[in-house]
């Protein structure tokens, strides 16, 4: 007999070409998968071994965060209002060069409780040791997609980076009950030469895994691009023939209208980062011109030492706002586009798409309950508007990940949260001194 679970709210946010909110709604979740979505039917609650009843609460699809460095939870606050590369020269990096293996347990795991209180159901991690990552995914519930971060500049390290990288997709990839995907993460290019992308790009494809890299994201990086290789980074990629693959990249702030073609055309997915982006002085992304081409956006935090925070209530309104004031133009970026980035375009973006992202029967079970009885969300003219532009990380009272309850009424079941914050406090102060 599967476990059966029933999940009742006056809203559910489905999602079939177009947003349909239904009311009165329930959901049936049989092991990990939605089987039901739709009216109340007539149902015997001894068939369920849990019931859970949303009273003025809206169920919608766990957001995605296309591209963060979880453990880096550890420098938030460490190190701000700085720019990019002297942020990393002069902080981020003598730091990181301190880490031990369980400080990216346990950094990862302060992330992922922040993550799952804010609704965040899936993420794609790039970071170092990621066997203390894929354990702290393992143990709490939660989705991701991790890479181990390669460099190439050094030779010997690039290569013993790759072999971990491989190894990483060998022992974790569609573990956790398929929770836990892996893809290779070349760094960028100015971190990775291209003949060292070129082994990434060989090993990428006879493991038939996904790539995740940071790509154009400053000026500066395109700049020396442009002096080293006479190329630009989306040129250089297409080049060497990373584009050709599955891509995530991240950022694709300083983009010609050539390079939006080319992403246009190999469908490579972006994850835009508009906190990071801003925080870091880098630039905005072109989001409306990228999305107008059919690029697959989605929405990522970068990690809590850039943002400083893992909210994508946060990131989906600077992706619906930073346009609008821009172009001068309220119409682009609508919320209903918003709302898809930090969904569909994430699972898209993490090549998981119709598997999460959407509330529909055949997919995972990974959804989210708002408490709506709240002033913010009244009048009820729009809800999805609500979502958008009035919506609190707070308001978010339960989180289901693969069919399993990890919060349930602020609680979070799968976190001892006094020894992470005890951990992490502990370890961060070790390493910036
Ligand atoms: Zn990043």
């Amino acid at each position: 007999m599967p476990k059966k679970k029933l999940l009742q709210a006056d809203y559910i946010l489905a999602w079939d070409n177009a947003p349909e909110i239904i009311s009165q709604g329930e959901i049936v979740i049989e092991d990990s998968l939605i089987t039901y979505i739709g009216p109340r039917l007539e149902r015997r609650e001894k068939d369920f071994e849990e019931i859970i009843k949303g009273r003025d609460n809206l169920i919608m699809p766990g957001f995605i965060n296309t591209h963060t460095h979880a453990a880096m939870s550890l420098f938030r606050g460490y190190a701000d209002d700085m720019a990019l590369m002297d942020w990393l020269n002069n902080k981020i990096w003598p730091a990181e060069a301190k880490l031990r293996k369980e400080d990216i347990y346990w950094g990862t795991m302060l992330a992922i409780a922040e993550m799952l209180r804010g609704g965040t159901t899936c993420f794609a991690d790039m970071y170092f040791h990621m066997d203390e990552a894929a354990r702290a995914c393992l143990e709490s519930g939660i989705r991701a997609s991790l890479a181990q971060g390669l460099t190439g500049l050094d030779k010997i390290k690039g290569m013993a980076g790759l072999k971990e990288g491989s190894s990483l997709v060998r022992n974790w990839h569609n573990k956790g009950d398929g929770r836990i995907t892996v893809m290779l993460g070349p760094h960028a290019p100015y971190t990775c030469p291209p003949d060292y992308l070129q082994k990434v790009l060989e090993k990428a494809a006879d493991l038939d895994v996904p790539i995740h890299i940071h790509l154009a994201e400053t000026r500066a990086e395109v700049k020396e691009c442009l002096s080293k290789y006479g190329k630009t980074p989306v040129e250089l990629m297409e080049e060497i023939g990373l584009l050709d693959h599955r891509v995530l990249a991240a950022h694709c702030v300083h983009l010609t209208e050539k390079e939006i073609e080319i992403l246009a055309e190999k469908e490579t997915a972006i994850a835009h980062n508009p906190g990071s982006n801003l925080k870091l002085g880098s630039g905005t992304a072109p989001v409306a011109k990228l999305l107008e081409k059919g690029v697959p956006v989605g929405l990522g935090t970068d990690s809590a030492a850039s943002n400083n925070n893992l909210d994508m209530l946060e990131e989906m309104r600077l992706a619906a706002l930073l346009p609008k004031g821009l172009l001068e133009n309220p119409t682009v970026v609508p919320a209903e586009t918003a709302l898809k980035m930090a969904t569909i375009n994430g699972a898209d973006a993490l090549f998981l798409s119709n598997e999460v992202g959407i509330l529909k029967k055949g997919a995972k079970a990974d959804l989210i309950m708002f408490n709506l009885n709240q002033p913010h969300f009244y009048p009820r003219h729009n809800i999805l508007a609500h979502l958008v532009y009035s919506a609190r990380s707070a308001d978010i009272n339960l989180v289901m990940v693969n069919g399993t309850v990890l919060m349930s009424d602020g609680e979070l079941l799968t976190i001892d949260e006094e020894r992470v914050f005890f951990e992490a406090q502990l370890r961060a102060t070790r390493l910036v001194y």
